[in-house]
Parts: structure tokens; sequence; C-alpha cells
């Protein structure tokens, strides 16, 4: 009902926190190409899973779309040139999280033919989502044709589309909700088709009323489209479906299990531009902002280097302080700005210098004050999760159960002390993951 009253839908998830959301400089913006980047690395492992392996060779001329690295497990994804160029080495490179990778390096032609790619095979929308190398866009990663065939003794009757995009400072949901609402309702028609999901949702934060309107005339009937309480995490998976449809996410459990399944507004888009017009992902829409000269929403080639990108924008300005890959509450804060953007950089996000100071000055004990329990949307205790990690007591992280912790930040947000709290609970995590991988 565009123009019509916005009734919000109170949040239903415990916990949770009200940041600023910054997101005025770029909110506004429509989304722009940047010119062509003189180089582009792209990373073979940008999933969870196996690495892939390349399939071309150093000097092979590649063409947009064209496949450069192949799925090496069920769970990874393809990975496909972003552009028109040659390939000029293949060789490791650090990537946002500090990993090193092996990666194809390109040295792009300066004119690039962008209308033009090579198209995957258009077959069922699960053997095509996986051919195009579709990943979910929100920031996890995971190989979106592995979240279209759940387990078949869960069906899936409510399909979420996740418009929520509740991380201060992004807006390259925001955006894609606006500019490209039909590529969103189409693809939410074909993950609903695929999943034989009667119900579809479309959750989006109260400080969007724009996309909430333009959201309704695209789906019409097809789709509910409610606006939510604007509170962070609201777009994270177990409280998203707590908030439409009141049931929670057992332990351990996935959310076909209550019936529901989440995508990114963003991932529905890229499903539909790979069923619709066969185009692979190899570029991404990138919230560049803070302290830099020319904030917005860009359409970034997956493997374009951050250094680049925020030269591409004008560059940091005064006051200038760290640069976070994704948004401020669950990015990575990069050490080194030569790391290239993957499928799942939502966002580039520098900080005020004024904002990070309190976390160079150091933590400091934890005063039992308790907020961070309150502001746990997992019902979760992170002081004692922060303090038994930080005894390397890693069965006592496991009591608390460690491995529920979403990785949201609520709790060092809101700890007077700033206590790394979730530094120290994702350190328990990997101890905890690696125990039982260990044979
Ligand atoms: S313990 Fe984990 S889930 Fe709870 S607030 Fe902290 S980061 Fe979020
Ligand atoms: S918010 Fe910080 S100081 Fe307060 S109880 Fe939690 S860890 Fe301790």
């Amino acid at each position: 009902m565009p123009g019509g009253t916005h009734h919000v839908l109170s949040h239903g998830f415990r916990g949770g926190i009200r940041p600023h959301d910054h997101k005025e400089s770029t909110r506004d913006k429509h989304t722009a190409r940047l010119p062509v980047p003189r180089r582009i690395v792209v990373p073979v492992l940008q999933h969870l899973g196996v690495p892939n392996a390349p399939v071309v060779a150093v000097g092979d001329t590649v063409r947009r779309g064209q496949l450069i690295a192949s799925a090496g497990d069920v769970v990874s994804a393809p990975i496909h040139s972003p552009v028109t160029g040659v390939v000029v080495s293949i060789g490791d490179t650090l990537t946002i999280n500090g990993a090193i990778v092996p990666a194809v390096y390109i040295e792009p032609d300066p004119v690039q033919e962008w209308d033009g790619y090579v198209r995957v095979e258009v077959t069922s929308v699960v053997r095509t989502v996986r051919a195009a190398g579709v990943v979910g866009l929100g920031g996890g990663a995971f190989p979106t044709a592995v979240k279209l065939t759940p387990p078949a003794d869960s069906p899936v009757s409510t399909l979420i589309l996740n418009g929520c995009e509740c991380e201060p400072y992004l807006t390259c949901d925001h955006r894609t909700m606006l500019e490209r609402p039909a590529s969103v309702a189409s693809g939410a028609r074909h993950i609903a088709s695929a999943l034989g999901a009667s119900r579809v949702v479309v959750g989006i934060e109260a400080n969007k009323p724009d996309a909430v309107d333009v959201m309704r005339s695209a789906m019409g009937a097809s789709a509910e489209v409610l606006m939510l309480a604007t509170r962070y995490p609201q777009g994270a998976e177990k409280q998203l479906i707590h908030t439409v449809l009141g049931r929670e996410v057992p332990h351990g459990r996935l959310p076909a299990s209550v019936g529901a399944l989440v995508h990114n507004v963003s991932t529905a888009a890229a499903i539909a531009d790979a069923l619709d017009e066969g185009k692979p992902l190899m570029e991404r829409v990138v919230t560049v902002t803070g302290q830099v000269a020319r904030p917005g929403n860009y359409i970034v080639p997956i493997g374009m280097l951050v250094a680049d990108l925020l030269e591409a924008v004008g560059g940091v300005i005064e006051g200038a302080g760290r640069v976070v890959a994704g948004g401020p509450m669950t990015g990575i804060a990069l050490a080194d700005l030569h790391v290239p953007v993957v499928k799942g950089t939502g966002g580039v996000v520098v900080l005020p210098a004024r904002s990070v100071a309190p976390a160079i000055q150091g933590d400091q004990p934890c005063i039992r004050c308790a907020r961070c329990v309150a502001g746990c949307p997992m019902s979760l205790e992170p002081y004692a999760l922060g303090i038994y990690a930080n005894r390397r007591q890693w069965d006592a992280t496991d009591r608390l159960h460690a491995m529920d912790c979403i990785e949201c930040g609520c709790c060092a947000y809101v700890c007077p002390t700033n206590r790394p709290l979730v530094q120290l609970i994702r350190r328990a995590k990997q101890v905890l993951i690696e125990r039982v991988a260990r044979p």
C-alpha cells in the first residue's frame, strides 16, 4: 500500500541495542559504478568449505562472467571473473579475515562492456543458483544453493526476506530494494517455488519507510511486507524469525526446523540475475562511507582491493580512524587495506578516529554490571563467557553455550569497561569447533 500508514511490528526478540544508524550520508545516493580498477585479485575461497580450483592459467584472456575457479565441494560456490582482462598471476593474497588464500590476479582491459558477460546455463532454480556462484550477500556468504535444499524432513512453509539491514552505516540492501524491487520480487518467487513455501514475508526496519512502500508495490499480493522496529540485531536469522513468526529456533537446530527460511533481499536480487538473465555473481553493491570524500553505494567488482576502492571514492578525509570491512558491529577492522572485496562484503566503513578511541585505550576488568546480559539477544552470559575464555576454561564456555553466540557484538557495545567480549567468545567457539573436528 504505497503511501499508506505504517504499522510497526514491535520487536519480538529479547535484548538487542539501538545504536545511531549513521545511514544519512548514503541512504539517498543512487548506486553508481566506479571506473575500471587497475587490478583485480579474486580469492578462490570466499565461502565455507574447501578452496575452489582455478580453471584459468597465467596469460589467459578472460571475459567478464567467465568461470575462473570451480566449486571445490558441496558447500562452496564457483567464482567468475568480474572483468574482461588478462590473468597476470595466480598466487596467494591476504583476505579481509586475515587468512592467506590462493587468488587469481587479473589486469582488466581499460574499456569494459558492462552489459556483456558470459551467461550461465539456466536450468533448475537450485542448479542455476549454484552455477552462478550465488552466496548469501548479507555477510554470511553461505552458498545459496545449499540453503535452497533444506532437509527433506523439515519442509519450509514460510520464506522470510530480510530487508532489515540493521547494521549501522550500511545502506546497500536499502538501495537494492529501492532501485531493483522487481528483481527482489522475482528472486523471492524463484526461492519460494524452489522451497515450496506458501507464505512470503519481507521484513524491513522502520528507518526505511520508502523501501516498505516500494516493496509493497513490487510484491503485490504475493507477500506481506512488514515494518519492524529499528533494533539491532533485528536482521539476525533467529531474531527475525522470532519477530515475524513468534517461533524460536531450538538450540542447535536450523530455521527449517520451525518451517522457515531467511534470505537477504540482495541475495534474492542476485538469484533473479542468475535465473532471469543468466548472470553470475561477479560484482555486488558495497556501501563505502564514514570518513571518505564521496560516501555512497557502489557496484564493486569482486576482487577490487579496499585500498583502490577508497581511492576511487576520493580517499579518506580528516578524522579517519579504523577501516572496517562490513558494518561496525560485526565487521572486521582491517590492518592492511590491500585486501580484496569478496561476495560477502556489504560495506567498507571508515570510522571516525574519535569513535575508536576507547578500544585503543584497552579493556578493564569486569565490574559485574550485567549490561551485557541484558543486551544479549541469545540469552547468554557474555561476562562469564569472557572470563572463562580468558582463563582458557573451554569446558565452562561450552556449558554456558558459547556456540549459541551469533557474534552480534551487542555485549561489547554496551560494556562500560570495553571488555573485548566478542573476540574472547569467538576464540572459545574456535576451540570448541576444533575439538569436535579432532578425531
Ligand atoms: S554473547 Fe554473542 S550473541 Fe550475546 S550479545 Fe555478545 S556477541 Fe551477541
Ligand atoms: S557489561 Fe562489561 S562490565 Fe558489565 S558485566 Fe558485562 S562484561 Fe562485565
